[in-house]
């Protein structure tokens, strides 16, 4: 499951069907970014030496 945060409200939520939106469903004006799981954090700092 992927979540997305807003830069602007610090909203996060999961967007319904494949499309990301472009803006926050809450604030609408924020930029929307992909959060990292803590998988994901986790794969990557094996990566890092
Ligand atoms: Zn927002």
């Amino acid at each position: 499951m992927v979540k997305y945060a807003c830069d602007n409200c610090g909203y996060s939520f999961v967007p319904k069907g494949e499309r990301i939106p472009n803006m926050c469903p809450y604030c609408n004006k924020g930029k929307v970014t992909k959060q990292k799981t803590a998988q994901e954090l986790l794969d990557e700092s094996e990566y890092r030496e």
